[in-house]
């Protein structure tokens, strides 16, 4: 069993505070995600955990323990680095050994654990080659083993596969989403790219500045995105936003733009009410807007004008202008459609989203 909490955790590099009071409880087997642009410290939070970076206040738990003073080596985890960081000179069986033998472990137990994490990850016919002799997904195989032998109780992974190809990267991918359902071992992720942290993440921390933005499933950052940002960030293509004034019509809550007039439905005209007359930003995917029907209500419905039209083979993405606003619309592949054709599209009600001008946070 393993669980990792982080309290009040901070660190400062001199003045520049990088990670700033994250809160966070990692469940026992839980594969955690931290996903966040460039420099917002998620590299910063790994290595604090793993102890190779020295925390500046808070804490840090393994289960009961806390670990902020015991030394990287005596914490339990194994780390798999973004440049593998294997030893050139060594086999990739001394490789898998090295870590083992610096422990102490007896000769039969090395060799039985080697051939297992060999086993478990296809690389049984490499392990008397050197590293150079490997293609780059064997090599990112061969830093897994080596985590892997350690039975350490927590994984650490610090971007492992962005040295590799788009293709192997979506392979890797899933080998180490099957990886981690069979070894079930708390781990801890850190990636730029929101789709790794969709796909594997049981949970996943959006963190920005050195600040958590949200922590949730990936569906409940998809659908119920805390603030602009993380809205923005999951999802791709990206979530379409328009600056607009919440005004009422009729009695009810209407997000109007140039161009574009809105109703609001359901819980969401709630509470946009107690805003009426405030600046708004309304966010809607691209996926959630499609050529307007007789079906659909018209306060949901709005103008577009075609600037261009990308042809994804399973899609097409539009790109048009709603007034001053840019916005993509993902719709039918069967669509005929070309630039300048002026379109009458409708949005999901219920798949809208307004977030407040000023505080940037979800209505
Ligand atoms: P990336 O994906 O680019 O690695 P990140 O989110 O992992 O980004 P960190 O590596 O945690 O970001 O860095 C957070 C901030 O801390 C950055 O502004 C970085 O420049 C700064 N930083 C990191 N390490 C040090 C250091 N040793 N000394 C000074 N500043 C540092």
């Amino acid at each position: 069993m393993a669980e990792v909490s982080l309290h009040k955790l901070n660190k400062k590099f001199d003045t520049t505070h990088v990670v700033k009071d994250v809160d966070l409880q990692i469940r026992d087997k839980e594969f955690m995600v931290f996903v966040g642009p460039s420099g917002c410290g998620k590299t910063t939070t790994l290595r604090m955990i793993a102890g190779l970076e020295a925390v500046t206040a808070g804490e840090i738990r393994i289960d009961d323990r806390v670990v902020n003073e015991v030394p990287p080596m005596d914490r339990d985890i194994a780390m798999v680095f973004q440049n593998y960081a294997l030893y050139p000179h060594m086999s990739v069986a001394s490789n898998l050994a090295f870590g083992l033998k610096m422990r102490k472990f007896e000769k039969a137990e090395i060799e039985k654990r080697i051939n297992n994490a060999a086993s478990i990850l296809g690389i049984e016919s490499l392990l008397q080659r050197k590293p150079r002799q490997l293609s780059g997904g064997q090599r990112q195989r061969v830093a897994l083993g080596r985590a892997i032998v350690r039975d350490p109780k927590v994984f650490l992974f610090d971007e492992p596969l962005s040295n590799l190809d788009a293709q192997l990267r979506v392979q890797m991918r899933v080998e180490l989403k099957k990886l981690h359902e069979r070894l079930a071992v708390t781990s801890v992720y850190v990636t730029h790219d929101q789709v790794e942290a969709m796909t594997l993440g049981d949970r996943v921390v959006v963190m920005k500045d050195g600040l958590v933005q949200q922590v949730g499933e990936p569906l409940e950052l998809y659908n119920t995105p805390a603030n602009r940002f993380v809205a923005g960030f999951i999802g791709s293509p990206a979530m379409n936003f328009a600056d607009v004034t919440l005004i009422e019509n009729d009695g009810k809550p209407v997000a109007e733009a140039p161009e574009l007039r809105i109703g609001i439905p359901g819980e969401l005209a709630a509470r946009a009410r107690a805003k009426i007359g405030s600046k708004a930003t309304l966010g809607i995917r691209p996926e959630d807007i499609h050529i307007a029907t007789a079906a659909d209500a018209p306060e949901y419905c709005f103008e577009a004008s075609v600037e261009v039209v990308e042809q994804l083979g399973s899609e097409i993405l539009l790109d048009m202008r709603v007034g001053p606003a840019l916005m993509v619309a993902s719709v039918e592949p069967t669509l005929r459609v070309r630039s300048h054709d002026k379109l009458k599209l409708a949005l999901k009600p219920e798949r809208l989203h307004l977030f407040d001008a000023e505080t940037e946070a979800a209505i």
